[in-house]
């Protein structure tokens, strides 16, 4: 087939780890090509620095057990990661490369697939989503693309390959990634049969694993503006299957204004969408629909139910309280979101986050060998007039210092007598 356009190898392309993954491959004349999102954003001039944003997506023709003997050969560290799908990561100076053989899906369980390998490039275009994740660019910048990818990646426009409907039916997550790539790459109205199709199908995401639909959807709140496309999967009740009870984007869009000024974060995002009505509770049930981490966990949680003084009208006397108790980055995680709802107070909220920003961890002057050290008793004592001598130091707004701490546990150790 002819290529469709010829392009200058960029750099990540020419970059040393990727020229030797490419030269590995094709070490007995195999054609390989790079394929996914590394394609994709390169035609649109994004850089693609491979490892920051995402992993760099190969093709071959070679079967997962040849990948390994070609790396293996050239010295590249590799990690049999999907195996039975065809998928092997080659690791070279650190970076990712996803190595996957040409496959088609011969059996479709809406959930994965049983897969048969090919040497036909065409065969594998077929099985991927969208026409602009189905282009695919040899190591000398020849792209192919057989479904017009281009056109629709010029045009903002997610199209599926082949009949949306069956494209969902046979694997759901891909009813997720239609508003995913639209976030990030659409124009205007989503594609009306991809739409359509993905409406039709919302039902069917409770069938899908956690995992994936944690993956997609935080890609999807990392794109740069995603209030649009959260509200039409609102709209054509989609989001309800993913997200329970989120009403409305206002304070997601305060946030997204917000985020100019201090960095955007996907999870924060998401604690804006469940706002106000969401809580512990629903972060809770969230997590284990999602399987996020601990930690995403948590912070989700703490996000969904700030302590009641955080707030545009917070004295300096109570930040610096709460900032001791819970930390600079919970505190400023409270504050972004408070302003949100609060989006009138600005000026505000800057300065107390700005004041957060400064804050530099405290610890109280006085420590356990202290109080042994003036007769109290090793045990529950200790930490109790510890307690006591930390309340009196909070309340004095952290002033007291080392000799007036001590004078207290003195006095606090004689009333123990
Ligand atoms: P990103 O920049 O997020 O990595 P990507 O397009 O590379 O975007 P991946 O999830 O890494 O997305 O998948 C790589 C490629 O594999 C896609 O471009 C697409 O061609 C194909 N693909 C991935 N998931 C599916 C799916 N569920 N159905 C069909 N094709 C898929
Ligand atoms: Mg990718």
């Amino acid at each position: 087939m002819k290529p469709a356009r010829q392009i200058e190898p960029t750099e990540w392309m020419r970059a040393a780890p990727t020229r030797a993954v490419i030269d590995a491959l094709s070490a007995d004349g195999q054609e390989i090509r790079f394929v996914g999102g590394c394609v994709r954003d390169t035609l649109l001039g994004h850089g693609h620095d491979g490892g920051g944003h995402s992993d760099i997506d190969i093709a071959t023709p070679d079967r997962p057990q040849q990948v390994i003997a070609l790396l293996d050969r050239a010295g590249i560290k590799n990690i049999p990661t999907g195996i039975e799908h065809g998928t092997v990561t080659a690791v070279a100076e650190g970076q990712h490369f996803e190595i996957t053989t040409l496959r088609v899906d011969v059996k479709t369980h809406g959930r994965h697939a049983d897969v048969a390998f090919t040497d036909d490039w065409r065969e594998d275009a077929a099985r991927r989503d969208f026409t602009m994740n189905a282009l695919s660019c040899t190591p000398d910048g020849q792209i192919h693309d057989p479904w017009d990818g281009i056109a629709d990646l010029e045009a903002g426009r997610v199209r599926f390959v082949g009949d949306a409907g069956r494209r969902i039916e046979e694997d759901h997550l891909r009813l997720l990634r239609f508003f995913r790539f639209h976030a990030w790459y659409g124009t205007g109205a989503p594609d009306s049969g991809g739409l359509a199709a993905a409406t039709a199908a919302a039902k069917l995401l409770h069938k899908l694993s956690g995992e994936r639909i944690r993956n997609e959807m935080l890609k999807l709140l990392a794109a740069p503006d995603p209030a649009p496309v959260i509200e039409i999967m609102a709209e054509n009740g989609v989001l309800a299957e993913v997200v329970a009870g989120a009403a409305s984007t206002e304070i997601l869009r305060a946030l997204l204004a917000i985020e100019a000024e201090i960095g955007a974060d996907p999870l924060r995002r998401l604690a804006a969408l469940m706002r106000p009505s969401g809580n512990a509770a629903a972060a809770a049930k969230l997590a284990d629909r999602w399987r996020l981490s601990n930690a995403e966990h948590e912070r989700l949680a703490a996000l969904l139910s700030p302590p009641g003084q955080i707030g545009a009208d917070m004295k300096p006397r109570r930040l610096r309280r709460e900032l001791y108790v819970h930390g600079a980055e919970q505190i400023i995680d409270w504050l972004v979101l408070a302003w949100s709802e609060q989006a009138g107070e600005s000026k505000r909220f800057r300065s107390l986050i700005d004041a957060a920003r400064q804050w530099r961890p405290i610890a109280l002057p006085v420590k356990g060998a202290d109080a042994l050290a003036l007769g109290i008793p090793a045990g529950p004592a200790v930490g109790e007039v510890l307690k006591a001598v930390e309340d009196w130091w909070i309340e004095e707004d952290f002033t007291p210092t080392r000799p007036d701490c001590l004078e207290k546990l003195r006095a606090l150790a004689s009333a123990l007598d």
